[in-house]
């Protein structure tokens, strides 16, 4: 079922990615939470004093946001729910920005579902 490892920006919906690596530990990450669903991880490119990356750990076909299915509800609000507030709390942040890319469009280049969890400064709005 699984092809060989892709690489980041690989669409092939069953093509393992970078995230899939820092996953099995075969590339270190700097994990700052972890629970039987998913694992957060600092962006190795920051764009703030916290940039956070959250991912599901099975993929299981959300490779992007709109791949999502009344299946994927657990896991989905359980990131939200659970794992962003226990990542803000723990960077003492009272606020931040959370941002999906959804598509090569809106600049998503990893194709496992991920959460942005940006903040520690004074950010700007609006993106482009
Ligand atoms: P973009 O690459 O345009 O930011 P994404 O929304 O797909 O698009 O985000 C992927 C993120 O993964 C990027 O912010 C990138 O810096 C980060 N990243 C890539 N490789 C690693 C890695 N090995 N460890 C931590 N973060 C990584």
């Amino acid at each position: 079922r699984w092809a060989p490892i892709l690489g980041a920006g690989t669409r092939d919906t069953a093509g393992a990615t970078i995230f899939d690596s820092i996953l099995d530990g075969k590339i270190p990450a700097d994990v700052v939470y972890e629970d039987e669903l998913v694992l957060a991880f600092r962006d190795i490119a920051p764009v703030a004093p916290t940039h956070v990356l959250l991912i599901p750990k099975r993929r299981d076909g959300l490779t992007q946001l709109q791949r999502a299915t009344a299946e994927h509800k657990h896991v989905l609000g359980h990131m939200l729910a659970v794992a962003v507030p226990a990542i803000v709390a723990k960077d003492g942040l009272d606020s931040y920005r959370l941002v999906v890319n959804d598509g090569a469009q809106a600049c998503q280049s990893v194709f496992h579902l991920h959460m942005h969890i940006i903040g520690g400064k004074a950010l700007t709005w609006p993106p482009g």
